[in-house]
């Protein structure tokens, strides 16, 4: 982070989320002068990855669509100005107050993902007299290198429709008078690095084309979710993923037609290295590990040997609950010190529980009270999981 960002921080009140707008809009090019290079290509931003409300317009503006999971992220999208034919809705669970909303907007496409649910979208289509355009999602039972909380398909997952169901729901959809089936989706996970899990996932959608194609169904939507993931140990020699890699992936291993689109879903790799969480160190304290030594009478003390150190921030998994929720490293740099000397320290939040921790046993510069520490890679799935408990206000932000 330059040092007129850093001076910029010192009159800002803590903790916040600061948003880089130039790395945004460079990662937005990388991708659009990748997708312009294939002629079906379309990539739908995740909305649920950062939802605030300064940065989806500068998304929309590139002419991405968005992909959205409750009628909140659909009302986002349409007040961001995302054209709502280029909307996709996901969600197990959709409401019918939902699935109307996406219906009076004549929506791209309802990314289904059950029977029952299909049958209700085609019940109140009729009762409003509209057609819904709908994607299939179907479970293909590759599971993703990546966090077990964050893998979605596998049929132990709730994602879906199961992949031998596949056949008799697109007849379903097909043989409803309010449903128009346009094509199927498939997403396998969150934080993927690994190119061959796309590489599987092609291999398996190939599959289900094939098999489609010999009962003589040609969707005209291939719909290949998101999920690429972003470098969080190297956040600054790798600020932008490799979209160049990701697309030509698909464009070598996915065996669509002339005719068929292909459409993406990302949401982490759009904005997950463009935010920051700035926080503020509000104690620096010691915690001695007792180590009982015996004496060579009866009696033991304790001996205080080992020190642990934690900076304590003004920020915590109210904040930022990744760390908390499933072990998520944070590259966390200290802004502001200008010590030369490295010591080890655990950085936690203030929030009353015991997984309020960022980062353990990390070396920063001699921190003290007052210094402003940036936790990195902050931009997706920040802001948005932030929560008010233990009664705290939710992060302000900040876009420059
Ligand atoms: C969350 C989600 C995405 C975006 O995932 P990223 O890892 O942020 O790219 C895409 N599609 C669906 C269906 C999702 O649930």
């Amino acid at each position: 982070m330059n040092p007129t960002t850093i001076s910029a921080f010192q009159s800002l009140e803590t903790p916040f989320y600061y948003y880089d707008k130039a790395l945004l809009q460079s990662t937005l090019r990388a991708i659009t002068d990748e997708v312009s290079q294939y002629d079906n290509f379309h990539v739908h931003y995740a909305i649920k990855a950062n939802a605030n409300p300064q940065l989806l317009p500068l998304i929309a503006q590139e002419g991405l669509g968005a992909d959205c999971v409750s009628g909140g992220e659909i009302q986002r999208a349409l007040d961001a100005h995302f054209p709502a034919n280029q909307i996709v809705f996901a969600g197990v669970g959709k409401t019918d107050k939902e699935i109307l909303l996406a219906l009076e907007h004549d929506i791209f496409s309802f990314n289904v993902e059950s029977i029952p649910e299909l049958l209700v979208i085609n019940e109140l289509a009729q009762q409003v007299n509209k057609i819904a355009n709908v994607c299939l999602r179907i479970n293909p039972n590759v599971g993703a290198h990546t966090h077990t909380h964050i893998v979605t398909g596998l049929a132990e997952n709730k994602f879906g429709i199961d992949l031998s169901d596949m056949l008799e729901a697109i007849k379903i959809a097909q043989s409803l008078s309010h449903i128009h089936f346009k094509g199927i989706h498939v997403h396998i996970g969150s934080q993927i690095l690994q190119m061959n899990d796309y590489i599987d996932q092609c291999k398996s959608i190939n599959n289900m084309l094939y098999w489609l194609e010999q009962n003589n169904i040609v969707p005209e939507v291939i719909n290949v979710g998101g999920g690429l993931g972003i470098d969080y140990q190297q956040p600054e020699r790798n600020p932008i993923a490799n979209f160049k890699d990701y697309f030509a992936l698909y464009a070598k291993h996915l065996k669509y037609k002339p005719g068929q689109s292909v459409h993406f879903e990302l949401g982490r790799s759009i904005v997950g290295q463009c935010g920051a969480l700035i926080t503020r160190v509000l104690y620096v304290k010691q915690n001695y590990m007792h180590g009982h030594v015996q004496s060579s009478l009866t009696t033991t003390y304790p001996s205080a040997s080992i020190t642990k150190q934690f900076v304590i921030v003004d920020a915590g998994m109210t904040e930022l609950i990744r760390p908390a929720l499933y072990q998520a490293h944070h590259v966390i740099v200290n802004l502001t010190s200008i010590s030369p000397i490295l010591q080890t320290y655990d950085v936690v939040g203030p929030i009353c529980e015991s997984s309020d921790v960022f980062a353990s046993s990390i070396p920063l510069p001699t921190t003290q009270r007052g210094d402003l520490i940036a936790i990195l890679s902050a931009g997706a799935y920040g802001e948005t999981m932030a929560s008010c408990y233990n009664c705290r206000t939710l992060p302000r932000t900040y876009v420059f």
